[in-house]
């Protein structure tokens, strides 16, 4: 498999073209971002923690049935994955109330909701990735009322899949962001809709199930440290710690560098 050109830069990931049509590149980077890139930093280590991450999730989820973009990782920070139109939509499922949610409605902090919350929010940075509604979905063309109903379905037993999986190694699946695109299924001659993008500490909150230390982007977010640790902890207790992530080579250390732009 060649790697190609870059067709897509984004703020975690690069997307690269190689010699088959149907198939890219996803390269993870070690740049966070948060507060609409207000918040930056390079943090060592985190894309290759990612990648594996994501890799064992996205797996397991297929395992499950659940049709997905990877193909296979590639190498340590790098997945050959089947190119898909991605819809510019992104699907938050919470099991409980943080974030965005409880500063929006006023909810209190830790919130056990009585069943998982789906929100959509509309894929754009220019925008800050704005909450919409089912109905701006439809009218502006996003996604059909049958892709909606596919990713709904999809994305609440996705939450039964990793809630488990979490559970089983002491951690909480409070809320996640997914996204979704369509890709050509040769056997079936038509598009049709897979789990794209990434399942990550950057895109889960997880937080131990005893203590509810946070094992995710919100120690980035809040300025808690010991980010690169905590993805550490997440992968060590997944069983997937990388055997080839030479930790001497890869240094994990703090942020090197966190800017704030002005707004
Ligand atoms: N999330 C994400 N990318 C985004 C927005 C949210 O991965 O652009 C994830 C985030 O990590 C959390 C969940 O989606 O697990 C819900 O985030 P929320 O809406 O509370 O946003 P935030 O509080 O981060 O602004």
């Amino acid at each position: 498999m060649n790697k190609g050109k870059k067709i897509y830069e984004g703020k975690a990931k690069i997307i690269y073209a190689t010699n088959d049509k149907q198939l890219v590149i996803q390269h993870f980077k070690d740049d966070a971002t948060a507060f609409n890139n207000l918040k930056k930093a390079k943090i060592e280590g985190k894309g290759v923690l990612n990648n594996r991450i994501s890799e064992h999730l996205l797996l397991s989820l297929s395992q499950c049935g659940i049709k997905t973009h990877l193909i296979k990782r590639l190498n340590m920070r790098e997945q050959l994955i089947k190119k898909a139109e991605i819809i510019p939509v992104e699907i938050i499922v919470r099991n409980l109330a943080t974030g965005s949610l409880t500063k929006r409605l006023g909810i209190t902090e830790g919130t056990i909701l009585s069943k998982p919350l789906i929100e959509y929010c509309y894929k754009s940075d220019d925008l800050g990735d704005p909450l919409v509604s089912i109905d701006h979905i439809f009218e502006f063309n996003w996604a059909d009322r049958k892709e909606i109903e596919t990713i709904n379905e999809l994305s609440l037993r996705i939450n039964d899949i990793l809630t488990g999986m979490f559970k089983a190694i002491n951690i909480k699946l409070v809320d996640f962001k997914l996204e979704f695109g369509r890709a050509w299924n040769k056997d079936k001659d038509k598009n049709e809709i897979i789990l794209a993008d990434e399942i990550s500490p950057d895109t889960c909150r997880l937080w131990d199930a005893k203590t509810e230390k946070k094992l995710d982007k919100d120690r980035f977010r809040k300025d808690l440290g010991n980010i690169i640790q905590s993805y550490q902890e997440v992968a060590r207790r997944l069983g997937i710690m990388p055997e080839e992530t030479n930790i001497k080579e890869v240094n994990f250390g703090k942020p090197t560098s966190v800017k704030f732009k002005k707004k």
